[in-house]
């Protein structure tokens, strides 16, 4: 091993059924890959879906999330996450499969009204996407005991009301297209974490909402907002 001038710890997720967790090298997300939510974002939904990041130790497990600061506009984006054990550039999207490690529950939490103003003067998106906590994520199940994710539902309520809902199979972009197209901008590998994207029905939330993420056969996220 060799010696740092500090320590620092790496970010990890606990694996469902597992006592070794899954370090956290990356965190990308999907912009618009929903056709509902990029209409009602007033995008264009046949273009191309984009990338941006957030960083590791943005990541949190935490069941109490704390409301951040800057914004008056926090906004619930419940997502899909795929946990990657492997990568590498130019993946095709027939050989996606074998770098998937697992799944999870994601929210990618969004001060919405900087977004908005960051959008408005063609300013990078950090300011909205990247906070400490803005990174919810559940248990991440192993990919065999996850059974064919393509199959299954998103969902999201909050305060028990539902608010967001999907198939999986309505994404824009696969999952092994979006790991395919990430592969061409950046080397992806072990350790990367790729929020899918949103479907539609993101609104604000406040201090004191429970949120419940789920996706069919994997570990429900639940988080409350403090
Ligand atoms: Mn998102």
């Amino acid at each position: 091993m060799t010696d740092l001038v500090f320590p620092l710890p790496t970010p990890s997720v606990a694996v469902k059924g597992s006592s070794a967790r899954f370090p956290v090298r990356r965190i990308w997300c999907v912009g618009r890959n929903y056709a509902a939510h990029a209409r009602e974002m007033g995008a264009d939904t046949r273009e191309p879906p984009f990338f941006f990041s957030k960083q590791p130790d943005m990541i949190t497990e935490a069941a109490n999330v704390p409301y951040p600061g800057l914004t008056k506009d926090l906004q619930h984006e419940i997502e899909l996450v795929v946990a990657l054990k492997s990568g590498g550039t130019d993946i095709a999207p027939e050989a996606a499969a074998q770098h998937i490690f697992g799944y999870a529950v994601g929210l990618d939490l969004t001060r919405r009204d900087l977004q908005g103003e960051a959008k408005k003067k063609g300013h990078p998106w950090e300011v909205g996407k990247s906070f400490e906590a803005g990174a919810p994520i559940g248990l991440i199940t192993p990919a065999a005991e996850a059974g064919d994710i393509s199959k299954g539902r998103i969902t999201l309520t909050v305060n028990g009301t539902l608010r967001q809902q999907s198939p999986i199979i309505d994404l824009i972009w696969s999952v092994p297209e979006v790991i395919a197209k990430l592969s061409r901008q950046v080397a992806v590998g072990a350790g990367d974490l790729i929020y899918t994207g949103t479907p539609e029905g993101v609104a604000a939330i406040v201090k004191g909402d429970v949120l419940v993420g789920e996706v069919t056969g994997l570990e429900p996220l639940k988080v409350t907002i403090v």
